[in-house]
Order: structure tokens, then C-alpha cells, then sequence
């Protein structure tokens, strides 16, 4: 009798590996057992992916919840991940650094900004610097935080949408409703913005380009960090744009420190929190956190 617990084991792989119905395996290509895996440049490909592709995909966002994902140095095996997945979904716009120099497999990749790459940005040369573990690097070249332009934002979560539908046909009813929660931001933004209007204002850091051109909005940018209190330089450099520029607010990727909302409070320059949500928020979500962007400046301009 040796030979039946074998053939129980056997029939008990089998009827494991069996799909729960044959309509939940009709909408899966890849194979019956495993969701497809997609893979993802930024933490706004990874929510809008989740949201549209729920249950029916395996959504992976391999950079570390502390390092910037444009700038971010992916080991081989990560780099291996990607080539391998079902799905590649891309910022596009020259975002992932590290993608230029590797070969990634065309028929799985989508370039979620293709859409509107006649309307990129191309920024001016600036100095090199650094925040954290990347080394240092400049903004000059294509401006790559597209989505806080929420007009692109939608574009590319269409995109998102278009590639997943392969995988599910919840991706299109998902979408509309994601979709509306970003036009009904976009309208906040541009009642905000008219009232803003022309005013100087003062960026953290050069991450808002799309931004100011769709809400039509007046900044220059230094190169600060939220965590980093600005010494005497950087407020020298500060003041001298100041003088040509008379910003009253300074726009900042996250909450800045207690001591450098006082310094500039000093000056006459107040601090608002527009966090582009590049990475993984510390809490909430991306819809929750560009709401409370969005909420920062209603209250900063009423
Ligand atoms: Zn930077």
C-alpha cells in the first residue's frame, strides 16, 4: 500500500492548485495559481495600482520608505524583480534614475506619462546636492513629479487603468471613482489658486514645476530639506531672492522643523505643507495626504 499516500499527496497538490471558479481564471493570463505581479516606480503607481487592480494583482514598491524613489539605486536582484514581473509601471518623465541604464522588457513596461510627454518640463541647470542616502544629484533636465499636476495625476492613472484591464475587468469602474476624487481636487486646487493668484511664493525644494504651471502659480525654489534648519547661507541665499521676489510663504515637501518655521517666520514668511507624496506616507494614504495638501493651502489663502 505504499503507493496510495503518494497519489492522496498528488491529488491533494492537484485539486490545490485548482482556480476557485472558472470565471476568476478566465480573467488571469499568466498562471491559474499566482496573481500577476506588477511593479512600481513611486508610491502614487502603487496606490493608484492597488486601487484599480485590488485583489485580483500582487502590487510590489521595492524602494525603501526612506530614500527618494527617483534617486533611489535598486540591487540586482530588485532590478531581476522588475524584469521579471507581469506588469512594469512607470513614472516616466525621467523619473528612476537607475532604469536608464538597464534594459527592461517593453512588452510588460508602461510609461504612465507617455500621454503627455510633449508637455514635460525641462528645468534649467541647478547646483548638485543631496538628501539622503543617494549621493548627490541635480533637478536639471525633465521635471518628474508629474502627478501633483492633477490633470496628469488622472492621465496617469488611465494609463494604470488601461494596462490592468487584462487582469480584471474591476479596473475600469475603480478607476472612475479614483478618477473623480482627483478631478474634485483639481477644481479645489484651481478655486485655491485664483486666489493666490500672482503672489510670489517660495518652494522647499524644485519638485513643483507641473504644479505651479497648471495652477498657474508663481514660485522660485531653494534646495531645503523639512528636516534640516536652514544656517546663515542658506538664508542669505533666501533673503536674496526675496528681494526680487517678495514671497510671505514658503511651500514645504513635508512638515518642517519647529526652528526653521520661526526663522522664517521672523523674516515675514510663513510655512505651508504641500507633500508630493513621492514615497510611502507616514500616515494615511495619497488621496488623504493631497487632501490635506490641498486643505493647507484653503486655509493659507481663505
Ligand atoms: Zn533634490
Amino acid at each position: 500500500m505504499k503507493w496510495f499516500i503518494p497519489s492522496l499527496l498528488i491529488l491533494w497538490a492537484l485539486s490545490a492548485c485548482k482556480p476557485a471558479s472558472e470565471s476568476e481564471a478566465s480573467q488571469k493570463t499568466a498562471s491559474a495559481h499566482h496573481k500577476p505581479k506588477v511593479y512600481v516606480a513611486n508610491y502614487p503607481l502603487k496606490f493608484f495600482a492597488e486601487r484599480l487592480g485590488a485583489e485580483a494583482i500582487e502590487v510590489h514598491f521595492p524602494a525603501p520608505s526612506d530614500e527618494d524613489p527617483v534617486f533611489w539605486q535598486p540591487d540586482d536582484a530588485t532590478i531581476a524583480a522588475f524584469q521579471n514581473a507581469d506588469l512594469i509601471l512607470m513614472n516616466g518623465a525621467t523619473y528612476s534614475k537607475w532604469a536608464e541604464k538597464i534594459t527592461l522588457p517593453e512588452s510588460k513596461l508602461v510609461d504612465t506619462s507617455a500621454g503627455f510627454k510633449a508637455q514635460f518640463i525641462e528645468i534649467m541647470a541647478d547646483a548638485t546636492h543631496s538628501h539622503g542616502p543617494g549621493g548627490e544629484h541635480s533637478h536639471s533636465g525633465t521635471a518628474f513629479t508629474t502627478w501633483i499636476d492633477f490633470t496628469q495625476a488622472i492621465q496617469q492613472l488611465e494609463a494604470t487603468k488601461t494596462s490592468l484591464t487584462k487582469f480584471t475587468q474591476n479596473a475600469e469602474k475603480n478607476f472612475l471613482a479614483l478618477q473623480s476624487e482627483l478631478k474634485a481636487l483639481d477644481a479645489r486646487m484651481v478655486a485655491v489658486s485664483q486666489r493666490i493668484a500672482n503672489a510670489p511664493l517660495i518652494a522647499s525644494h524644485p519638485v513643483y514645476h507641473y504644479f505651479a504651471r497648471r495652477y498657474a502659480l508663481n514660485i522660485q525654489a531653494v534646495l531645503w530639506e523639512p528636516e534640516i534648519v536652514p544656517d546663515e547661507k542658506a538664508m542669505a541665499e533666501l533673503k536674496a531672492i526675496l528681494a526680487k521676489h517678495p514671497a510671505k510663504w514658503m511651500i514645504w515637501e513635508g512638515e518642517p522643523a519647529q526652528e526653521s518655521v520661526a526663522k522664517l517666520e521672523a523674516i515675514g514668511v510663513k510655512s505651508v505643507t504641500f507633500d508630493p507624496c513621492g514615497n510611502m506616507p507616514d500616515k494615511g494614504d495619497f488621496l488623504s495626504v493631497m487632501k490635506a495638501n490641498v486643505e493647507n493651502l484653503e486655509k493659507a489663502f481663505p
